[in-house]
């Protein structure tokens, strides 16, 4: 089935920055894209003709770091973004707990919730929890996703008790006063209890992921990544896919720290298999700035010389970079501060060095907030690309003045100097972090304003068109899919983006009022705006 799409602006994202007046696609590809005239002239007789009347077209988007199952299960959980004190979350709860009918014994998750915005401006702790419900376990996620509470409840269904010891890189919040656990988790702490935790009955997760798949879709995003895979997910995603439950693309990083044979064991699913296939591997090697354990050069202010901390020591990166190269796969570290970013560059180099002529396979710096101008340099020289976290100069912007001063905090995500040295800078919104809405994405990137209307970094702002490079071209360089998508282009597929508006002629401040009109996989439409949006 072939279909003209026509009468609007067609931006191809090629090499050479062109818009068109029309593309062909046949089944799930692009055949030509150009003049209206010679569109059709190449095209069967029966080809379908769409005309966008004015509206914008581009390719798919590229989701270049998410947790997609991360976002299934937020949607069968209670959303406390909005809470602004512990008395909210409380009602929250408690009114979640009735919607859902939940049954006593079973699990309640809240996520979302910033300590940061609540007039606590604390944790809550578990005796906190307690007066919500002692009849189910209750597990709080802090918006970072690397910390927690949990009530007593939670506490004993995982046989945690006060004599237990810190793991490695991470910690158990205690009480000043008796040392007894107060319910707060941080980084491994916190990581490992929630995969102890287990996960939803099959079916009902199966119903969420095609929930997610919506969202995704409705976002104009073709292809997701889930951003860490263990063992208990590697199985549920396969699943789902043998279900042919997936319409997009699924790329899945397995976690290499507890799980690399899994990747060996499974090598045949680097390929895609009904949309899901593995991409390389994922560790992290730090925390998050606004959680103040990101692994800093310099102490956060008001700290006594608190930096931070690292999951790893030198010699331990280096022996997991060795594994994942050996391995002949792409590695993807979660970095935020800027000493985190420099561990990851200096054993990256170290490897390389030591094995002249070996390959990279185009690392990643998965959030990259505080990295450096010499980093990125660094960075050029390995291949190792930036994915850029670059909502954080709206949504948490003021807390990293806070944090960090306004002269740190305004360096945040340089994209600008990254774009600048030629480097494949791609953005993501770390889902469900924040919502997968990367017209906000790109109103943040080229805008750089805090919630509360702060400047932060204006040097650093980028151009739309950079902006839509991130999400679409670049993307694709990252997952060694250039030669498929990222772009419009006779022979890649037929992943596409239908907007009301131009953003590359939209004012900038409103550019996140842009919406989603359509979207398109493998050339089928898999999102629909119920809306009459018209172009303009
Ligand atoms: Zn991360
Ligand atoms: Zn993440």
């Amino acid at each position: 089935m072939q279909k003209i799409y026509f009468n609007g602006d067609i931006i191809t994202m090629n090499d050479i920055n062109e818009t068109v007046p029309a593309i062909l696609i046949e089944d799930d590809s692009i055949i030509f894209t150009g003049e209206l005239s010679k569109a059709i002239k190449i095209a069967n007789e029966d080809v379908e003709m769409i005309d966008l009347e004015g509206k914008t077209m581009l390719p798919g988007f590229i989701d270049s770091h998410s947790h997609f199952t991360g976002v299934a299960n937020s949607l069968g959980q209670c959303d406390l973004k909005d809470a602004k004190s512990f008395m909210q979350i409380k009602e929250k709860i408690i009114d979640f707990i009735k919607i859902n009918k939940i049954k006593e014994n079973d699990w309640v998750c809240a996520f979302n919730y910033d300590h940061n915005n609540l007039q606590e401006h604390c944790h809550p702790d578990r005796f906190f929890l307690d007066t919500i419900s002692t009849k189910h376990p209750i597990i709080l996620i802090h918006v970072s996703s690397h910390m927690g509470v949990v009530n007593t409840l939670a506490l004993k269904k995982m046989n945690i008790t006060n004599d237990i010891s810190d793991p490695e890189g991470g910690h158990y919040g205690r009480d000043v006063n008796s040392g007894e656990l107060n319910g707060y988790l941080e980084e491994e702490a916190f990581i490992e209890f929630n995969k102890q935790r287990g996960m939803l009955p099959i079916e009902k997760l199966l119903d969420l992921m095609k929930k997610a798949q919506d969202l995704y879709s409705s976002n104009g995003i073709t292809t997701v990544q889930e951003g860490m895979v263990n063992r208990q997910l590697f199985q549920l995603l396969k699943l789902a896919a043998s279900k042919k439950i997936f319409k997009l693309d699924l790329i899945g990083y397995i976690d290499l720290l507890k799980d690399r044979d899994l990747l060996i064991d499974n090598i045949e699913n680097k390929d895609y298999h009904n949309h899901f296939r593995i991409g390389g591997y994922k560790i992290f090697l730090d925390g998050s700035p606004q959680g103040r354990t990101a692994w800093m050069i310099k102490p956060y202010l008001n700290s006594q010389g608190y930096c931070g901390y690292p999951q790893f020591s030198d010699d331990q990166l280096y022996q997991l970079i060795a594994q994942a190269i050996e391995d002949h796969q792409q590695l993807l570290a979660h970095c935020n501060g800027d000493r985190a970013c420099q561990q990851y560059i200096s054993q990256f180099e170290r490897y390389l060095n030591n094995y002249q002529g070996a390959k990279s396979y185009d690392p990643v710096m998965i959030h990259a907030q505080l990295v450096t101008k010499e980093q990125l340099d660094k960075m050029k020289k390995i291949q190792m690309i930036p994915s850029f976290f670059i909502a954080h100069t709206f949504y948490w912007g003021d807390v990293h003045i806070e944090n960090l001063g306004y002269q740190r905090a305004s360096q945040i995500s340089p994209a600008k100097t990254a774009f600048n040295q030629g480097l494949k800078v791609t953005f993501h919104n770390d889902s469900p972090v924040i919502s997968c809405d990367l017209m906000k994405t790109i109103w943040c990137a080229v805008n750089r304003k805090t919630k509360s209307g702060i400047d932060l970094g204006k040097e650093e702002t980028v151009t739309v068109y950079q902006a839509l490079q991130a999400i679409t071209i670049n993307g694709a360089y990252m997952y060694h899919e250039e030669n498929i998508k990222g772009s419009l282009v006779a022979g890649k597929k037929a992943d596409l983006v239908i907007l009301n508006q131009n953003p590359l002629k939209t004012e900038p401040l409103n550019l996140d009022k842009i919406k989603v009109v359509e979207t398109i996989k493998d050339g089928q439409t898999v999102y629909k705006s119920e809306k009459n949006l018209t172009g303009e």
